[in-house]
Formats: structure tokens, C-alpha cells, sequence
């Protein structure tokens, strides 16, 4: 498909939630003001959140969780390039690519008038010393598969322990509201633990009491605020789990256990973690990049010295948790932006105040979920937590709206939740 080069080309680095999200906004709120082209090494988009979920309940999360990316992106006229991005060039307005549908592919340079980064975060198991021999985790189908593989056919019924490492956030450009967080994303421990300690019931190997959740933090998931956590944990502690805090990060992984920086260790047959949420290494070092690589941008998402350099998602420096739901509400915001330097936005539509907001509907196993909405890490004062059956339905309900619309959810999906949930479940 040719593009009409007398238009502004806008590219997108990335295609998935954050990606996907910006370039079909920026196609609602722009219409057919510029040219869109998304750039992604992958054909499709991977549905992260539910992979642990698939794959407790006996569903390859590689069968189950692929969205096709290219049919998605034609109903919007999205142009689609499948390449690696090898690096970004922000004086020249041009990012380096190499297509990867062959190996053999030279290097690109790709020009653009505005440019979205939307390139995620790389999860860093490989910075964890003994992971590869001794850890598990969940955040992809390979992992997953292999979880469960372990838990199937060799795990003999020792201790378990389930938590984060230590996240690096950086300082530059960071606004004065955001909090420092010691983890990326807590919610998916928290779930694992939960969804593991009922697949472990149901086979009679085990259950709450052999599992021991750990954070780096003075408290886990501090990003849902001081209630909805003292809740979560006394209900964890009331089923069994064990609880350790305050770890600062992990040192290695050992077949005995975990051995944690601030010179405590645990025993533990299983060791399920997630890793430090770490820029590409590309990122790092660019005029747009914090010290650490993610992107700095304003409220609006768009970098100050770099007007025409916007970033959502876990790339940018200001999505803190490293959430899917918050990158998809600052999708919205590169949208508005960008219409509106295109003319086809009033400055008021345009500049929409954007309020972050945590949501987190998390599985717990046996057909339960827990569900956190908060802005107490923002400064706000929402801090609502609800378990049952209902969180879990919308898991899977919200998956299936997505995919069926090509990853776009009706502007009602989110609003009913919220209103479903807590109105109609006790607090
Ligand atoms: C186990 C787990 C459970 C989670 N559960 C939830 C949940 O319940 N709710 C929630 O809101 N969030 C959840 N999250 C977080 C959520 O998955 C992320 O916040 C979300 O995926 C971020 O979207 P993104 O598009 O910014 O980045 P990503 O999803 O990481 O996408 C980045 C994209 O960029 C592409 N890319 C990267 N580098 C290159 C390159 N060099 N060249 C070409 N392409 C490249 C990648 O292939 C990828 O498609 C969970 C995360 C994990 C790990």
C-alpha cells in the first residue's frame, strides 16, 4: 500500500496495547489528516494480562492470546512495516529499522513528521542471576507453558515464593506528584499467588500456606493505596499465604531458594518472579530519554523539547505502575494531540485534562477475581477494592470485546465496569 507522502507521516513504534491504542486514536480524533505507519516486529498483538489466567486454567496462552495485528490496523487504512527498530535519530526525524520477516534484511532509515513511542519495556530475567536455572514466570506463553510443565510433571510439594525485583525508575522530567515505586506491577504477583495456591488445591499438592509473597516495598502493590492493600493482605493472610516485605531486590536464584539484597534468603522449590521493567537499550542516552530510557513526555504526553515526540504505554517515564489500563487512557491524550496540531481538534478537545487512574482486575482461581481501582498514588482519593465472581467475568469479558473489535473497546466498556463493580459488590 502506497502513502500519500504530501501528508504529515506519523509512525509508531510498537504495536501492542499502548501501539495499537495511539494509532487507532490518532486515526479517530485526525481522520485522514496524516499518514499513519506502525512499526512492530511481531504480526500480532500478545494479550499479556490474561496469560497467567490461560494458562491456571489449562489454555496455551500462545493459542489463546494472539489478536492477528494486520487485519486490525487495514480497517483503520494503518500502514503496517514488521521490522525490529534498531534505533531513533531525533535531530534527523528518522528511526533505523530491519525488516525481520527474512534474516539477511540490510538497514533501514525511516523519516517521520511526528513520531509515537510506544515500544513497551523490556522484563529483565536476565539480569537476575539463576533465573534461567531456577526461575519461572508467567509474562509470556513460553514461560507460562513451562510453569506449568514444572507444576505438572516435577514440582514435589516444597515451598513456593512468588514477588517482584527491584524496578529502576528514573528522575529526569519526573513531575512532582509521581511517587518513587520500588516494583513495576504488583498486581500480577498478587494474582499468580492467588490463582496458584487454587490450581495447587485442586490437584492436592498444596495451597496458601506453602506460598510466600515478597516485594521490595514497604507494601506490595503500594500503587493501590494503604487500604485496598491492608485489605488484600488480610484477606491473603486469612486463607494462609505468608507475606515478606521490605526485601529491597533480588540477589540470585538458587535450587535450594532466593536470596534477596537486603541479606535475607528463603527456602523455595519454586520461585515465580517478575523482573525490573528496563528500557530498550536503544532508548537510553537519547535527548528524549530519562536517565534511565524511558521517554519523557508532560501531561500530554509529548516530550517537552521534542514536540513532535510522543511516547505511551510502559515506555513512557510517566506510566508508573507499568499498567496496561494506564497506557491505554494516555492512547486517548497522544490522540487528541495530535489532531489538534493537525487542525482537526479545538484546542479544548485537544488539550482534555488527563486524570491517571489505576484499574486492576486480577484472577484468583476457581472463578473468582479481585478488582482495584485507585488514584490515592496520583494524590487522589479513590481506593476501591471488590473480590468475587463478577471481576473475573469482566477478565474475561474485556479480553473477548477487544479481540472482537480489533482492539477497540466501546467507550462504555470502562465506565460499566467500574459502575458494575462497585455498585453491585459489597466493599
Ligand atoms: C504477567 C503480567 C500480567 C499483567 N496484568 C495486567 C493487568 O491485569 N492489567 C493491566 O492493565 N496491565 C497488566 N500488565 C501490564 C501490561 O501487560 C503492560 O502494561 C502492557 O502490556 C504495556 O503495553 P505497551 O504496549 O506499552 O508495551 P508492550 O505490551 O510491552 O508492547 C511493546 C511492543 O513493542 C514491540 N517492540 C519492542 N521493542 C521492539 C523493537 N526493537 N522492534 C520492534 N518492535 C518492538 C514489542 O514486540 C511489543 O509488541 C501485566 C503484565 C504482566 C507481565
Amino acid at each position: 500500500m502506497a502513502t500519500h507522502k504530501d501528508k504529515p507521516q506519523v509512525v509508531v513504534l510498537g504495536g501492542n496495547f499502548a501501539g495499537l491504542g495511539a494509532a487507532q486514536k490518532i486515526r479517530d480524533y485526525a481522520g485522514d489528516a496524516c499518514e499513519i505507519t506502525l512499526i512492530e516486529r511481531k504480526a500480532y498483538l500478545d494479550f499479556i494480562p490474561n496469560i497467567p489466567l490461560e494458562a491456571f486454567e489449562g489454555r496455551d496462552p500462545a493459542v489463546t492470546m494472539h489478536m492477528d495485528l494486520l487485519s486490525a490496523l487495514a480497517k483503520d487504512n494503518i500502514h503496517f512495516v514488521q521490522a525490529e527498530i534498531l534505533g531513533l535519530d531525533i535531530d534527523a526525524k528518522t528511526v533505523k529499522i530491519r525488516p525481520n520477516e527474512r534474516p539477511g534484511a540490510p538497514e533501514y532509515a525511516r523519516g517521520y513528521d511526528y513520531v509515537v513511542i510506544a515500544l513497551g519495556a523490556k522484563l529483565a530475567y536476565d539480569d537476575i542471576e539463576g533465573f534461567a536455572e531456577h526461575g519461572h514466570t508467567v509474562s509470556d506463553a513460553f514461560h507460562a507453558n513451562r510453569l506449568i510443565d514444572f507444576l505438572e510433571n516435577d514440582y514435589q510439594g516444597g515451598p513456593i515464593v512468588v514477588g517482584s525485583d527491584r524496578f529502576e525508575q528514573g528522575h529526569k522530567g519526573r513531575p512532582d506528584w509521581l511517587p518513587t515505586a520500588l516494583a513495576a506491577c504488583e498486581g500480577p504477583p498478587v494474582e499468580i499467588a492467588l490463582s496458584l495456591a487454587h490450581w495447587l488445591g485442586e490437584r492436592n499438592k498444596g495451597g496458601p500456606k506453602d506460598i510466600t509473597l515478597f516485594t521490595p516495598a514497604e507494601l506490595i502493590a503500594e500503587d493501590a493505596g494503604e487500604k485496598v492493600v491492608g485489605k488484600l493482605l488480610e484477606a491473603a493472610g486469612s486463607m494462609g499465604f505468608n507475606y515478606v516485605n521490605k526485601v529491597e531486590g533480588i540477589k540470585r536464584l538458587t535450587k535450594e531458594g532466593i536470596e534477596f539484597t537486603d541479606g535475607r534468603s528463603l527456602p523455595a522449590e519454586l520461585k515465580i518472579v517478575l523482573p525490573n521493567w528496563k528500557p530498550h537499550d536503544f532508548l537510553k542516552g537519547l535527548s528524549v530519554s530519562d536517565e534511565v530510557g524511558f521517554i519523557v513526555t508532560d501531561m500530554r504526553m509529548r516530550n517537552p523539547d521534542h514536540p513532535e515526540v510522543f511516547s505511551c504505554g510502559d515506555a513512557a517515564a510517566l506510566t508508573v505502575p507499568k499498567l496496561g489500563a494506564i497506557g491505554h487512557q494516555e492512547c486517548d491524550v497522544v490522540g487528541r494531540q495530535i489532531a489538534g496540531d493537525l487542525g482537526r481538534l479545538s484546542e479544548a478537545e485537544a488539550n482534555k485534562e488527563w486524570h491517571p487512574e489505576v484499574i486492576c482486575i486480577g484472577d484468583m482461581g476457581g472463578g473468582k477475581g479481585f478488582y482495584i481501582h485507585a488514584t490515592s498514588w496520583f494524590g487522589g482519593d479513590i481506593q476501591e477494592l471488590r473480590m468475587g465472581k463478577m471481576p473475573y467475568m469482566q477478565k474475561l469479558a474485556y479480553k473477548e470485546i477487544f479481540f472482537r473489535n480489533n482492539g477497540r473497546v466501546p467507550s462504555w466498556g470502562v465506565p460499566i465496569s467500574e459502575w458494575s463493580i462497585e455498585t453491585l459488590l459489597p466493599s
